[in-house]
């Protein structure tokens, strides 16, 4: 870690005041207008997944402040920033940032809330995309051994943009590959960089139950795809309970139902619909197969017919314990070895970082988000957001990840 200029933080910034000091002598007074800007405005502007023209635009525009620095767009509303490294022949390391919305109705009351009604950055990817573009010019200052490409992705939150990005082939021959994700668990200040789970498979089911219709007062006429979805949806509940083993995380969520349309008459379908969670592939392959046997078995009990389709999202992410490692030599620099925590819990939430991970070895960080005072708000929900010290955390642990990877993997061994 090798702070260029004088510390220049603004003192004024009064809200940055938990970002540990080495994190903040990384960046100069113009760094932390910029990106405070930057943040605010892609806040105020939410757009949902691969919608997200403007923050394109916007974080091209913001890139291009960083030199020596080529952007590039990919998968529609993706860009890809390549920053010389000291050596053009030594690997590629890349840094990821997602930038898409959510479909929420912001309730913050902040300053620079959403104008959008009903589109919210209630996930923090306004964060993470400023994050990226701090580490763009934080490497451009000081560059890695290798080039270090930044990756900004759409549509994360719908498990669509890594694969969009990897499938333009912007990524090919990368050797390694960091992400992370803001939390307010953790106070700004505190990272998580750890082998390991880190983010759980987050499959989709869809179950139609089809029997036959009848006169609601007549049920012996029908088939009742309303009482075989309430046996159905009672009958999974002992997927988890009693078919996974305890030592074994795993979710089984029915999420939605759907089914009639008057009090007295009993329809010809039922459609359930729900996720599964799992870290660990047997697990995943076990909850699918059960999901579809149960599905199945009670619809020939109820003499209906069973349509099951399941949809796979984003693998586990499991970090490896040589890029784990760099993260973490980067973060403990930065933010100390008191700073660098446990994530203490299994992460059952899903993350389609976990594709590049499929395909380039890398890791995946947690960057707590947490201002002082503040509480533990989760995301995903109408009051959620990131602190900005985060940001700068965010900024600074990517960029020196970056160089301690493309260093690591530069060196003979
Ligand atoms: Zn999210
Ligand atoms: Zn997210």
């Amino acid at each position: 870690m090798v702070p260029v200029m004088a510390p220049v933080m603004p003192a004024a910034a009064a809200d940055l005041i938990d970002v540990p000091t080495k994190v903040q002598a990384c960046f100069t007074a113009a760094d932390v207008d910029a990106l405070l800007a930057l943040r605010r405005d892609l806040h105020e502007h939410p757009e949902l997944a691969f919608t997200e023209m403007r923050t394109c635009a916007a974080l091209e525009q913001a890139l291009i402040r960083a030199q020596p620095v080529s952007v590039h767009r990919v998968a529609g509303t993706g860009l890809v920033a390549r920053i010389r490294g000291r050596n053009p022949a030594a690997p590629v390391v890349a840094v990821r940032g997602d930038i898409d919305a959510l479909p929420i109705q912001e309730a913050t009351g902040l300053p620079y809330a959403s104008q959008t009604p009903g589109v919210m950055h209630a996930c923090g990817h306004d964060v993470h995309a400023s994050w990226a573009v701090g580490a763009a010019y934080l490497l451009a200052r000081t560059p890695a051994t290798g080039d270090v490409l930044v990756v900004l992705q759409p549509a994360e939150e719908t498990g669509e943009g890594a694969a969009a990005i990897l499938a333009s082939g912007a990524l090919d021959g990368v050797a390694a590959i960091f992400g992370a994700h803001v939390d307010r668990r953790f106070p700004v200040g505190q990272v998580v960089a750890q082998p390991g789970s880190l983010a759980a498979a987050a499959d989709t089911f869809r179950i139609v139950l089809r029997g036959r219709g009848a006169h609601g007062a007549r049920p012996h006429e029908s088939a009742d795809p309303i009482l075989g979805a309430g046996l159905l949806i009672a009958a999974l509940q002992g997927v988890v309970a009693r078919r996974v083993n305890p030592s074994t995380p795993a979710v089984l969520t029915v999420a939605t139902m759907a089914a009639g349309t008057a009090s007295n008459v009993i329809p010809e379908s039922a459609t359930l619909g729900g996720t599964l969670r799992a870290t660990d592939p047997a697990t995943r392959t076990l909850l699918a197969e059960e999901l579809r046997r149960i599905a199945e078995g009670i619809a020939l009990a109820q003499g209906l017919r069973a349509e099951v389709t399941i949809e796979l999202g984003p693998p586990p992410i499991v970090n490896p314990e040589g890029p784990a490692s760099w993260a973490r030599a980067a973060a403990e620099g930065l933010v100390g070895r008191d700073g660098v925590v446990p994530l203490g819990i299994t992460n059952m939430g899903g993350e389609d970082f976990a594709y590049y991970m499929e395909r380039i070895p890398g890791a995946f960080l947690r960057i707590g988000a947490r201002e002082a005072g503040g509480d533990p708000t989760p995301a995903h929900t109408p009051r959620f957001v990131a602190a900005d010290g985060s940001l700068f955390v965010g900024a600074a642990v990517l960029a020196e990840t970056a160089r301690v990877a493309s260093a690591a993997l530069s060196s003979p061994s």
